[in-house]
């Protein structure tokens, strides 16, 4: 059987070896051979978080741990700052309004950052804003929206900060502490490259600070004190509150590991490298990149637009029948306006990044445009398996 080549923005294809280490025997989530598992899995995770403070390791989707964030962190009636460039800025806002939380919310047109400037208007101009809750990587648009200017602007007027790494963090550089990030919010199955089932939240000690002085019930599981009782009271045993995905856990051990040998920043190169391949590529075969600037196209998805003389959809299913590769289109409003690629997980190799440039050009020809073969393939360096 020829394995569909994952090349979505999430979930990933993951490397064989983390998939073998998931075959281990049942396993409790509790004792002291979890506890060393789980320890280590934290001491990494935190590496690659660059904190040095609370770090939780959550059973669930991303979306689950910032809802636990905000309804940890705020309660109903607060107000929060959303700006909002995309489908995930959307999502968030979700959240916020199911916490019956007040949101103040500033768009950018689809494909354009979220700029500090932005942000620092609208903290001046809304003083009751108690804090900020944004996208870094706005996975449906391919953009990365500047976090270290942004923080900085929430920063300088003293408003926490909560972010959704969810599709960034381990891809990109995101220093939580030296950045100032109050909770940041990310998942085991994008960069991390295994399968889902965990989520990964940091929360600073103002983060703490904020959250004890919320007096509003919040539900149980979500409420991060219930987290921090079972740490601080039952880690040397059972250091969560609920049954967790051991297998899971056991997984992320094994690609943090990797990640830490391979060494963090070659990681970004890597990711960088496929995506420069894929854009170079894309725009030798005519597409235009719905990200022009290269200041703020994500190096972990890219998302191109259509010629005029092809459908998006008939190149997105003409690569997943002919070629096996998976690629994902355009979400809302953007939907048959653009297709995207992902560069995560195995989708950064060479192997990947050529099967779908090749993919891309027969694409064409089905749709009776004439490319001559390895057209596409002219930035290939840095590419490796
Ligand atoms: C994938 C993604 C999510 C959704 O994560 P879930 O684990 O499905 O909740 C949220 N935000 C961003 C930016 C994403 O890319």
């Amino acid at each position: 059987m020829t394995r569909t080549k994952l090349m979505i923005p999430g979930p990933v294809d993951i490397s064989d070896t983390v998939r073998e280490a998931m075959a281990v025997p049942s396993m409790p989530h509790y004792g002291p051979a979890w506890i060393r598992l789980y320890d280590e899995v934290l001491a990494m995770a935190k590496q690659v978080f660059g904190t040095r403070h609370d770090l939780y390791i959550l059973s669930g989707p991303g979306t689950m741990a910032l809802e636990a964030a905000m309804s940890s962190a705020l309660e109903p009636g607060d107000s929060v700052l959303i700006p909002i460039n995309g489908f995930f800025g959307d999502r968030t806002l979700s959240v916020a309004e199911g916490c019956a939380l007040e949101p103040v919310v500033v768009q950018a047109a689809l494909g354009d950052p979220i700029t500090p400037e932005m942000v620092a208007d609208a903290l001046d101009a809304h003083p009751q804003v108690q804090a900020l809750a944004i996208v870094h990587h706005e996975t449906s648009t391919g953009v990365l929206n500047p976090l270290e200017g942004i923080a900085a602007a929430a920063r300088a007027r003293d408003v926490p900060v909560i972010v959704d790494a969810v599709s960034s963090l381990g891809g990109v550089p995101l220093p939580v502490d030296a950045w100032g990030i109050d909770f940041c919010v990310s998942v085991a199955n994008k960069t991390l490259e295994t399968p889902p089932a965990l989520a990964l939240l940091s929360i600073s000690p103002r983060g703490w600070e904020m959250i004890e002085a919320r007096t509003a019930r919040r539900g149980w599981y979500l409420d991060l004190r219930t987290w921090r009782w079972y740490a601080e009271n039952w880690g040397d045993w059972h250091p969560s509150p609920v049954t967790m995905p051991t297998s899971n856990l056991y997984a992320l051990h094994h690609s943090l590991s990797a990640l830490l040998e391979e060494g963090i920043e070659r990681r970004y190169a890597a990711y960088a490298a496929a995506a420069r391949a894929a854009r170079q590529g894309l725009r030798a075969l005519g597409f235009p990149m719905f990200v022009e600037s290269e200041q703020y196209a994500s190096p972990l998805t890219t998302a191109f637009r259509m010629r005029a003389d092809v459908a998006a959809a008939d190149i997105a299913q003409h690569l997943l029948d002919d070629a096996g590769v998976m690629i994902s289109g355009g979400i809302g409003e953007l939907r048959g306006k653009i297709l995207r690629v992902g560069h995560i997980g195995q989708a950064r190799t060479r192997d990947y990044v050529v099967a779908f440039l090749l993919g891309m050009e027969n694409a064409l020809r089905a749709a009776g445009v004439d490319v001559p073969v390895g057209q596409s393939l002219v930035a290939l360096e840095g590419l490796e398996n």
